[in-house]
């Protein structure tokens, strides 16, 4: 499939959306459009389900080894592509270049570990209640899975959720966001490439994911849904696959906390906090959303800060030096700005950026300067709702109790960061926290062999490590009498 002509794929094949309709897919550094792609609806995605449904009984049915085996495929050919892949990625998100190819090699990291991973799914057998009775547990996957991906992370969000899927013998039909559906057609051109039996992954792009979504919660030949998102959709979809008890992942917001104890090494806390804050224009579901410092070293923390974030690069992911990208569209920059108004008209105050970037080179993108905010206080929105954008708010604690409660009054539950060198306060407060991942000293989370994912209103289920693969699979309980 060459790249100009994006289409859907289903059972194998591309094809154009049944009502020919196609979308555009903007650049949100420059408002480019960068291609069109079919912009399907019920229909399609009711060919791809049917398309995922009759690849079921084969893929699953494969021994474990030859799954693998094509699931490694896949992952030499996202790695001898990253350069591509990582291009249009920039092109569709705007992220820089080196954030978009790191994206996609760590994506392609869940393929590998997964393929091994296949080999591993064992059932049980449990001691029975008499002689002639033998119990055995049977593990089985649970059937046609809907994935459907958010724009932040085009690429990897996806291998996340089809890697552990097709380890569990699962078959798939992804829907990736509107605002970045290319990544994931060109993640399909590589599994057509390495072979994979047709209809075991189908990819349907649309710019009406409301009526996608509802055929993926009528269908019954769906048996889950596996989202991340917004939490607000995110509840919508687990209401609706209620009606037919469909299996639900979800990954939603965060809302993380970041906590700096007067222990900390200072310069690492700072380093972690411009990485975890700013990576992805902030843009990301475990950024540090609410930034709390120990009154004793408030000050020093808070001057290191401004100073490295003063010296981020905005602009097109392209360039060279870029370390923070534009936001997605134009919603993303009206969330960022009404946080910021907000919080200065209850009182905060600006310690560097504050504002919308424009003239030469932004003018037609979304760029907002890399911001901190200090005189914060627990009223305001940016405390209370994920902003999603390159803005930090710097608010000073005094008690390890304190801390803990102020950063547990969230409905999220999704990552906090902790940065301390003394043992004791790492045990109490990470087992305090109630956050579903907890770093300390550390500023990155999300690797193949680790239970990514929330509580709370953050999320159901994990993705990445065995317990990733638990999600996509069932139980099955033998008893067998014997003659
Ligand atoms: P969103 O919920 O609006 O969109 C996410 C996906 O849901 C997109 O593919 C969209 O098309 C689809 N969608 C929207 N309405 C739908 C409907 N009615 N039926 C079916 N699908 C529908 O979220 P967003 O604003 O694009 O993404 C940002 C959110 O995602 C943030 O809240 C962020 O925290 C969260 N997120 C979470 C994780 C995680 O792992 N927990 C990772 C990345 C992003």
């Amino acid at each position: 499939m060459p790249a100009e002509t994006y289409q859907l794929l289903i059972g194998g094949k591309w094809t154009e959306a049944a009502s020919g309709e196609r979308f555009a897919v903007t650049n949100p550094a420059t408002g480019e459009v960068v291609a069109t792609v079919p912009d399907a609806g019920a229909e399609d995605a009711r060919a791809a389900i049917e398309a995922a449904h009759a690849a079921f009984a084969e893929w699953s049915a494969l021994p474990a080894h030859v799954r693998a085996r094509y699931m490694r495929k896949v992952y030499d050919g996202i790695m001898q592509n990253v350069d591509r892949l990582a291009r249009v990625l920039t092109e569709e998100n705007g992220k820089p270049l080196a954030e978009a190819k790191g994206e996609v090699i760590n994506g392609a990291e869940y393929l590998n570990w997964y393929a091994e991973e296949t080999r591993r799914v064992y059932g049980e057998v449990i001691p029975s209640s008499s002689r002639k009775t033998r119990i055995w547990v049977l593990r089985q996957p649970v059937g046609v899975v809907a994935a459907i991906t958010p724009w932040n992370f085009p690429s990897s969000m996806i291998t996340r959720k089809i890697a552990p899927a097709l380890a569990a013998g699962c078959t798939v039909v992804i829907k990736p966001a509107e605002q970045t559906p290319l990544s994931a057609l060109l993640l399909g051109e590589i599994i057509q490439e390495a072979g994979l039996p047709a209809g075991v992954v189908n990819i349907v792009t649309t710019s009406q994911p409301a009526a996608v979504g509802k055929e993926f919660l009528e269908n019954r030949l769906v048996r889950k849904i596996s989202f991340t998102g917004s939490t607000e959709v995110g509840k919508y979809l687990m209401q609706g696959a209620a009606a037919q008890m469909k299996r639900v992942s979800m990954e939603l917001g965060g809302h993380a906390p970041f906590i700096v104890f007067d222990d900390a090494d200072l310069d690492a806390a700072v380093q972690g906090a411009v990485i975890s804050k700013f990576r992805n224009a902030g843009q990301t579901c475990i950024c540090a959303n609410r930034i709390y410092v120990q009154e004793s070293v408030a000050e020093a923390f808070t001057e290191r800060l401004v100073e490295a974030v003063r010296k981020l690069r905005v602009g097109n992911g392209f360039e060279e030096g870029t370390s923070v990208g534009p936001l997605i569209d134009e919603a993303a920059y009206r969330k960022v700005e009404e946080h910021v108004s907000d919080s200065l008209s209850k009182g905060a105050r600006v310690l560097t950026g504050g504002h919308r970037l424009t003239g030469a080179g932004f003018d037609r993108g979304y760029f907002y300067a890399p911001t901190l905010l200090d005189q914060v206080s627990d009223d305001m929105r940016i405390v209370r709702e994920e902003t999603f954008g390159p803005v930090a708010p710097i608010m000073t604690f005094r008690t390890e109790d304190e801390v803990i409660r102020r950063a547990n009054d969230t409905p999220y539950g999704l990552a906090a960061y902790i940065f301390t060198r003394n043992l004791g306060r790492t045990v109490r407060v990470s087992e305090a926290l109630e956050y579903g991942m907890v770093a300390v000293n550390d500023s990155l989370l999300a690797v193949p062999q680790a239970p990514f994912g929330g509580i709370k209103e953050s999320g159901l289920g994990r993705e990445g490590g065995h317990h990733g693969l638990d999600d996509y699979l069932e139980y099955k309980y033998l008893s067998v009498v014997l003659d």
